[in-house]
């Protein structure tokens, strides 16, 4: 069953969120700033009609005798007009402040008082300001001063009202922000939908991961095609189940292959020990019996052994002694040991070995590593053979080890498997060949612990050639320009 997520906390709600509340922020972004902007534009038009009005009133107003006179056609419509518009908001005083026209309006937007009038008398332009009537209705006024006749000064006010801007600005930000939440909802539930759209793949991806169990880890889901990042999701969780799939089956082989080598030596042991029981008679038939038992004991213990160290080997819990090691040293001792098994199935066993090739390697694993490639290369390699151990200089100034042999060779199809644990090339060549299948997984091992790396190469029915590669310290070439390369090397034959 799919488990279920609460809504919330869901990739859908958290993307139509997402999406609304950018959206909100745009669209009052969007709504603030035509805001400012109306206001901006409408008050601009106001006082543009505001400064003509002005010039207007200075053609049409003209002091004479002190007093205010109107210079306008009565029989005009139009100056009448003009006049009565100017008249609305207008305040007309003396220097000292004794009103001379003064408006209803202007006298409830607030009379100057003879400290400001005598201010804006002296300024050399005159003054343009926002003012509020007692209602709240801010109008432009602009200030200034008309001379008189004798050369004395008049302080001159007209204003214009900016409720019309006002009132539209204000519409407008009461329409905008009233449908706002409107448009919001519509765009949740086109989010809505659409985060749908895009995680509708993604559920199905979920409902076919669903499917694949331990049983059935083969199951690969179904690649869209759209190449999106879906896409590379997908693969790289097929690629991921794959690799378990082939962790599994290897556990599984694992498992079969152990159970089917411990059973070879303990059904031995009990035919040893049915012998001993039920037809063993005399003491030389008993011990005999015992012996062969003991021998298949033997054999389990040293499976059970090799199991043991090479699941302490991969668990990081044999830790490795590492101390400098003449890697040249260590092959000798064991190519010495080898050359008895080696006569004995009438085999060359030589080794050429460069000297001082040091590395801080573990002794004991160093030579475990050859020789269980030493007992491979004279088990697998029929009388008459020969099985070469170099150790030498690597380009990269590392040591490089390599064991070759002229024996069986190993089938391509086979090579690379030969490093996991229990496996066994199968064929008629070396099915009479005695082994576990773990020597090389612990050459493996020891070669990786060491920070190196292991090859192999081979032909089947001409040889095989293991090539290692560490890292050591080897001191710098002794002279190669005067001997040759092979004087270098020491070469001992052996038959
Ligand atoms: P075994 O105990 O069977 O020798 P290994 O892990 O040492 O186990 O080797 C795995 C398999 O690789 C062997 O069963 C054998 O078939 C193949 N093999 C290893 N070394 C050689 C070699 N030098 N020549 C031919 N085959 C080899």
């Amino acid at each position: 069953m799919r488990p279920s997520i609460h809504i919330l906390r869901g990739l859908r709600f958290r993307l139509t969120l997402t999406y609304v509340l950018l959206f909100a922020v745009v669209l009052v972004g969007i709504g603030l700033g035509y805001r400012f902007f109306l206001q901006d534009e409408l008050q601009d038009e106001v006082l543009a009609t505001l400064e003509a009005e002005w010039g207007e009133a200075k053609g049409y107003l003209r002091i004479e005798n002190y007093q205010p006179v109107w210079t306008v056609d009565v029989e005009d419509q139009e100056d009448n007009f003009i006049k009565e518009r100017l008249r609305r908001v207008i305040l007309l005083t003396d220097a000292r402040g004794n009103i001379l026209i003064e408006s209803a309006i202007y006298r409830s937007i607030g009379i100057d008082s003879p400290e400001e009038i005598k201010r804006i008398l002296s300024l050399p332009e005159p003054e343009r300001k926002i003012r509020y009537d007692q209602d709240g209705v801010p109008y432009w006024v602009k200030a200034g001063n008309m001379p008189g006749e004798h050369g004395d000064k008049y302080f001159f006010a007209i204003g214009r009202s900016l409720e019309t801007s006002v009132t539209a600005v204000r519409n407008f930000t009461k329409a905008y922000f009233l449908t706002l939440p409107l448009i919001l909802a519509l765009i949740s539930v086109l989010g809505w939908m659409l985060a749908g759209l895009v995680i509708r793949p993604l559920n199905a991806v979920a409902q076919a991961a669903q499917n694949i169990t331990g049983s059935n880890l083969s199951i690969q889901i179904p690649l869209r095609g759209a190449g999106d990042e879906l896409d590379n999701l997908v693969e790289s969780f097929n690629r991921m189940t794959a690799r378990l799939n082939e962790s599994f089956d290897q556990v599984r082989r694992f498992s079969t292959d152990v159970s089917h080598e411990l059973r070879t030596p303990l059904t031995a042991i009990r035919g040893q020990l049915e012998v001993a029981l039920f037809t063993a008679e005399t003491k030389e038939q008993y011990h005999e019996a015992m012996i062969n038992a003991l021998e298949d004991v033997e054999q389990l213990s040293s499976i059970v052994r090799a199991l043991l160290l090479l699941s302490q080997a991969e668990s990081g819990q044999l830790v490795l002694q590492k101390a400098p090691l003449d890697l040249g040293e260590v092959a000798e001792d064991v190519v010495d040991q080898f050359q008895i098994p080696a006569e004995e199935k009438r085999l060359m066993l030589k080794s050429r070995i460069e000297p001082g090739i040091i590395a801080m390697a573990d002794r004991t694993q160093i030579e475990r590593l050859f020789s269980n490639l030493l007992s491979n290369a004279v088990k697998y390699t029929p009388a008459g053979g020969a099985v070469n151990v170099t150790v030498r200089r690597d380009e990269g100034n590392g040591a490089r080890i390599e064991i070759q042999d002229t024996g069986a060779g190993i089938p391509p199809e086979n090579l690379p498997h030969i490093f996991d644990r229990f496996y066994r090339v199968r064929n008629p060549h070396t099915n009479s060949i005695q082994g576990l299948g773990l020597g090389l997984s612990f050459v493996s091992w020891i070669v990786k612990a060491h920070g190196g790396s292991i090859d192999v190469t081979s032909t089947v029915g001409e040889g095989t050639c293991f090539t290692m590669r560490l890292p050591a310290e080897v001191p710098a070439a002794p002279r190669l320009t005067d001997e040759p390369a092979s004087a270098v090397f020491q070469s001992r034959p052996t038959l």
